[in-house]
């Protein structure tokens, strides 16, 4: 429980700052989307600027226009990751902010770079 506790620390704590520092905020649900911008009233809209719905980090992650070329990259990087049974529309929003505990620790954190390379390339810094 202790050592696998660390591990999940860990692999929070693993990739270039930025882009994690990213990522956990999504994680703790106090980022710089608009949803949870909205939630702590610092925002006047939860809605992305680009599809007006909610810019919740499902949005963010796996719907918003503005993203689908990343998000084939992201996906596909993902997918050469996951066991075959688990591909192609297996990736969750709880995959891409915890990892996946079936996963070695290794591939959990090659699937974090991949989750980071897609928060640097939207340049959203959410
Ligand atoms: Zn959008």
């Amino acid at each position: 429980m202790f050592h696998s506790t660390m591990k999940q620390l860990d692999l929070y704590l693993h990739g270039e700052r930025t882009a994690q520092m990213s990522h956990t905020r999504i994680r703790v649900k106090f980022s710089n989307l608009n949803y949870h911008l909205y939630n702590y009233g610092l925002s006047n809209s939860p809605n992305c600027d680009e599809c007006n719905v909610p810019e919740t980090p499902i949005h963010y992650f796996m719907e918003c226009n503005k993203y689908s070329i990343i998000r084939n990259d992201m996906v596909t990087g993902i997918s050469d990751i996951l066991p075959t049974a688990n591909r192609a529309g297996r990736i969750s929003l709880n995959i891409l902010l915890h990892g996946k505990r079936e996963l070695s620790h290794n591939d959990n954190t090659k699937l974090f770079d991949i989750v980071h390379s897609y928060i640097r390339r939207s340049g959203r810094n959410p």
